[in-house]
Order: structure tokens, then C-alpha cells, then sequence
């Protein structure tokens, strides 16, 4: 066991990949000099701690404790700390720590972190050498280097989700050179999808939406998209063949992404964000190589980029479309986003587990 002094809080989290969430202890370090430690006020729900909580991706530690939105209030800063102060408003994404030291981490690509970087919930806490807990909990401690500073004209719970959905689709629509005029389309409209049409249409795309039925097309539309496509009407598909610069593909589940490839124009770009694992059925390489079209992948984003994607959202007002929900709501929410039944992410007011 560490000598780190801890405190103990409140959390939800999963003590095995069966069993519901439920409230639980946890404990957190007290602040070390470098530390910054935030009362937790929201937490957005991502698909992933459903993932995480229900071990899909298999290498769940329990107890689990999901939560990588979040936004708080500091409460407590150590000695070193000199970019936040009590009492500031800020935001914790999907990291909380990296090794600083690689060519990733030097490029400011934590995410990619030669030595794996350090998940805001099922990670190596170095700290306590136990696994990281999310935001499910009443309070979170992190290292200066991974607190974002929330931009004051936002809705707080609302620019929540933007901490992972947001930089997730932020990533690959900067990475990807997304300008004014580029064609950009999305596949599924959940937490990710939604933010990927607002950023897109934010950056000056026009962004076609794919969904699997025409339940969605009204909002999509107020959402900004330019064009609404049913993925499972063939006719509606024909009807983009060859269109898009770059697909963000948010789908969860195994799926089939040729259909999509051929959506794309000469040099345009497939990018998964959702599902995790071997493609089925294969993926054809002829229209890959005869219009040099590329499949690729991206995970969420790095921290002076998470920094940009909020500082963007300020200047343009833009953040998520939210479903409030107490803590105590969550196992019944991961059953209605399971139905895509959720417009378009929920959020937790964390007075509830207070
Ligand atoms: P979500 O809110 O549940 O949205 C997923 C959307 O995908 C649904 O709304 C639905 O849209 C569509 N969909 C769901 N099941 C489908 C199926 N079987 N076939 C086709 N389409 C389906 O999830 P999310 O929070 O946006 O997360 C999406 C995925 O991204 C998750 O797997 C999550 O773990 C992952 N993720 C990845 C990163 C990363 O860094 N790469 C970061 C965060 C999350 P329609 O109803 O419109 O078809
Ligand atoms: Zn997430």
C-alpha cells in the first residue's frame, strides 16, 4: 500500500461486469504539490463507461468507476500549482496523467503516449498504484497538467460532455484539415455524432448525417446538418457515392464500413472513433486503392488540443445537448442509451450523491 494520505469519498461505480452500479467509497489522494483538487458538479455519460462498467472491452479492474466529463469546482491546490486557484471552474477529460517524456507527450499528443497514458477511470493510478476512478464520485484529484479551464460563457453541465465527445471529434476534424467547404459526414447520431455535426458545422463544413432510421433526421437538421442519409436505404446511399472528404464513424458495434468507404471522394478518409476490434464483413480494398481512400482511427485528444477544442466552443457558444439525470438514475440510463434513446447525452448532476 502507498503512504499517500487519502480521504475517502463518495462514488458509483460496478463490482463486477454484472452487477448494477451502485453507491460505494473511494479514496482519494490528498493534494500533492502539482495537484489540483476539484468537487465534481457534472459528469457527462459516455458510451465507454457503459464499455468499461460492462467490461466489452475486456481488462475492467472492479470496482469500476466510470466518468471521464467532468466539470468542478477547485477546492484545494498544492504548493506548485500555478495555473488554477480555488475556487476556479474547471474540466477533466479522459487523462489524467502521461509519462510527459516521449515523443507523444512532447508533441502534445498524451493520448498517444509511448508508455501509455493514464485514463481518467480503469487506469494505473501512480499514485496509489491502484486503478484510477472516475468521475462518478463526489470529488477527483489531478495533476495540474490535465485540468482544462472550462470558458465562462459556457453552460457548465453542458460543455461537460465536450471534455470526451467533444475532443474526440474535434481530433480527427483538425487532424484531417477540416475548413471551410470540406464535405464531412457522420455515422450515428449519439454523444459523439451530435458534437461531430455542431464542431464540423462550427469549422465551416457542410456535414451530411448517416443514420439507421429517419427518427433522428428533425433533430439532426437543428443540430446543423445539411443532409440527412438513411445508411439502410440503398438508394439514399447511391446517392452520395464518391461526396465525402471525411466520415466520423461513432457506431459502437461491429459494422459494416464498406458502404461508407464508397462514399468518399478521391483522398477522403474513414475514421473510426466507436467501434474497437476486427472489421466484419472484411474491408475491400479496391475502391481504397483505385480512388486512394484511406481507413484510419483516432482516440480521443490531447490536452492543449481538449484546450483549443473548449476555447473554439466558447468563441462559437457551442456545447452539448443534455439529459440531467441523478446518480442514483445511471444503471436505467445505460438501458435507454443501450436503445439509442438519449438526446444527446446524459449528464449527472453530482448534487445528487451528495
Ligand atoms: P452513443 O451515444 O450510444 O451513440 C452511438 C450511436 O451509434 C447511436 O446513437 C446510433 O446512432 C449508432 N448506433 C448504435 N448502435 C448501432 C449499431 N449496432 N449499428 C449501427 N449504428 C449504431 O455512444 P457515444 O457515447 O457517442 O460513443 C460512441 C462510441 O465511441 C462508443 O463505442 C464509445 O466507447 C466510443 N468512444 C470512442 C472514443 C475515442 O477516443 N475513439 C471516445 C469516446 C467514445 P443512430 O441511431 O443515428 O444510427
Ligand atoms: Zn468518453
Amino acid at each position: 500500500m502507498s503512504e499517500i494520505a487519502t480521504k475517502t469519498v463518495k462514488a458509483f461505480g460496478a463490482a463486477s461486469k454484472v452487477a448494477d452500479l451502485q453507491q460505494m467509497n473511494i479514496e482519494r489522494r490528498n493534494v500533492t504539490d502539482k495537484d489540483v483538487e476539484i468537487d465534481i458538479l457534472y459528469c457527462g455519460v459516455c458510451h465507454s463507461d457503459l464499455h468499461t462498467a460492462r467490461n466489452d472491452w475486456g481488462g475492467t479492474i472492479y470496482p469500476a468507476v466510470p466518468g471521464h466529463e467532468i466539470v468542478g469546482k477547485v477546492t484545494s491546490v498544492g504548493t506548485a500549482v500555478s495555473k488554477f486557484k480555488v475556487g476556479d471552474l474547471v474540466g477533466v477529460g479522459c487523462i489524467v496523467d502521461s509519462c510527459k517524456t516521449c515523443d507523444s507527450c512532447k508533441q502534445d499528443l498524451e493520448q498517444y503516449c509511448l508508455n501509455g497514458f493514464t485514463g481518467t477511470y480503469n487506469g494505473k493510478d501512480k499514485h496509489l498504484g491502484m486503478q484510477t476512478f472516475g468521475g462518478y464520485s463526489e470529488k477527483v484529484v489531478v495533476d495540474e497538467e490535465f485540468v482544462l479551464r472550462i470558458p465562462e460563457n459556457l453552460d457548465l453541465a453542458a460543455a461537460a460532455p465536450l471534455l470526451c465527445a467533444g475532443v474526440t471529434t474535434w481530433s480527427p476534424l483538425k487532424h484531417w484539415n477540416v475548413k471551410q467547404g470540406s464535405k464531412v459526414a457522420v455515422v450515428g447520431l449519439g454523444g459523439l455524432g451530435h458534437m461531430a455535426i455542431k464542431l464540423a458545422k462550427g469549422l465551416g463544413a457542410s456535414v451530411t448525417l448517416f443514420s439507421r432510421t429517419s427518427g433522428k433526421s428533425e433533430d439532426a437538421k437543428k443540430l446543423g446538418a445539411d443532409e440527412i442519409i438513411i445508411s439502410t436505404d440503398e438508394n439514399q446511399m447511391k446517392s452520395v457515392q464518391g461526396k465525402f472528404d471525411l466520415i466520423i464513424d461513432t457506431v459502437p458495434y461491429v459494422h459494416d464500413i464498406n458502404p461508407y468507404v464508397s462514399t468518399l471522394n478521391i483522398n477522403g478518409t474513414h475514421v473510426l472513433v466507436g467501434y474497437l476490434g476486427p472489421l466484419e464483413p472484411f474491408l475491400n480494398s479496391v475502391p481504397m486503392i483505385l480512388g486512394r481512400k484511406s481507413v484510419a482511427g483516432s482516440v480521443i485528444g490531447g490536452i492543449a488540443e481538449t484546450q483549443e477544442m473548449l476555447d473554439f466552443c466558447g468563441k462559437h457558444n457551442i456545447v452539448s445537448e443534455i439529459e440531467m439525470i441523478k446518480m442514483q438514475d445511471i444503471n436505467a440510463s445505460y438501458e435507454r442509451m443501450l436503445k439509442s434513446d438519449v438526446k444527446y447525452r446524459f449528464v449527472i448532476d453530482m448534487a445528487s450523491l451528495k
